[in-house]
């Protein structure tokens, strides 16, 4: 059946899937070239624990960082995938527009989502306005029932998911399962955290932020002093 009903929406959940590995993980993996690898996991840390990580960070020793593993299940409009992906060292598993019909979900700006951008590439900013923001908001929603409808209208004919899917736009919410060990989702964190970023991958990297400091909070401490 047509239908024109789509669902707006501004949120991109992000759910920690899996951990593997501490802080301990790092230093234990740091320590094994001497042999020292103690493999304590139930004590918390000592201060030279602390500070071994902290050398590391500071000195780019990163490969112990990269034996810890976190994976994340995120919901998030197709251009936050387009950005996500060019993170080639993560694994990838996304939902198939294939096998499987879209809903009518859509990301839609929030109010506090500045719109006006001035400057010139690479050092552009951002201004906010509310009427400018509400009327991108009303230009947004027409055009997504516009493309819902076609899609529906296709499907509905018989037209195969593949080929339907074409009418959508980058707004269209999709969602995967991100894979990385620690020291790319440090390198993710710097490039997406960052002011530069897009409004909307920064969201998504602030949620995962959160993710690697309460997994990892050493870690975290040592990235925040020395990236
Ligand atoms: C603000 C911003 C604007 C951007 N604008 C654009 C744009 O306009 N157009 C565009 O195409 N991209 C753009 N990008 C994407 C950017 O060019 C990178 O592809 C993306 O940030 C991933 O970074 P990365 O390559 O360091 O990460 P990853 O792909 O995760 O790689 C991690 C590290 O592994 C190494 N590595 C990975 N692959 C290779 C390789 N093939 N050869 C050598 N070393 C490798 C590098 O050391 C790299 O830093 C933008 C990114 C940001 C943050």
């Amino acid at each position: 059946v047509t239908t024109a009903t789509i669902n707006l929406r501004s949120d991109m959940p992000v759910q920690t899937v899996e951990v593997m590995g501490s802080d301990h993980t790092i230093v234990n993996a740091a320590r094994v070239s001497f042999l020292n690898d103690n493999a304590y996991t139930s004590r918390g840390l000592t201060p030279k624990d602390k500070g071994l990580i902290n050398f590391l960070m500071r000195e780019k020793h990163m490969s112990p960082f990269e034996h810890p593993v976190m994976t994340f299940r995120i919901e998030a409009p197709i251009f936050v995938w387009r950005e996500f992906m060019r993170h080639r060292t993560f694994s990838y598993n996304e939902q198939s527009g294939r096998y499987t019909t879209f809903q009518p979900d859509f990301y839609c700006i929030p109010p506090e989502r500045p719109v006006i951008q001035s400057g010139k590439p690479g050092d552009y900013h951002f201004e906010p306005s509310v009427l400018v923001n509400d009327s991108a908001r009303v230009e947004l929603k027409e055009s997504y029932k516009d493309s819902w409808a076609a899609y529906q209208r296709m499907l509905d004919s018989g037209v195969a998911k593949e080929v339907a899917r074409m009418a959508l736009p980058v707004a269209t919410y999709s969602t995967a399962y991100v894979t990385g060990n620690l020291r790319n989702w440090f390198q993710f964190l710097t490039l997406r955290t960052a002011s530069q970023a897009q409004w909307e991958i920064q969201q998504v990297a602030t949620d995962i932020e959160g993710e690697v400091y309460t997994h990892f909070p050493t870690a975290y401490s040592a990235y925040k002093e020395y990236q």
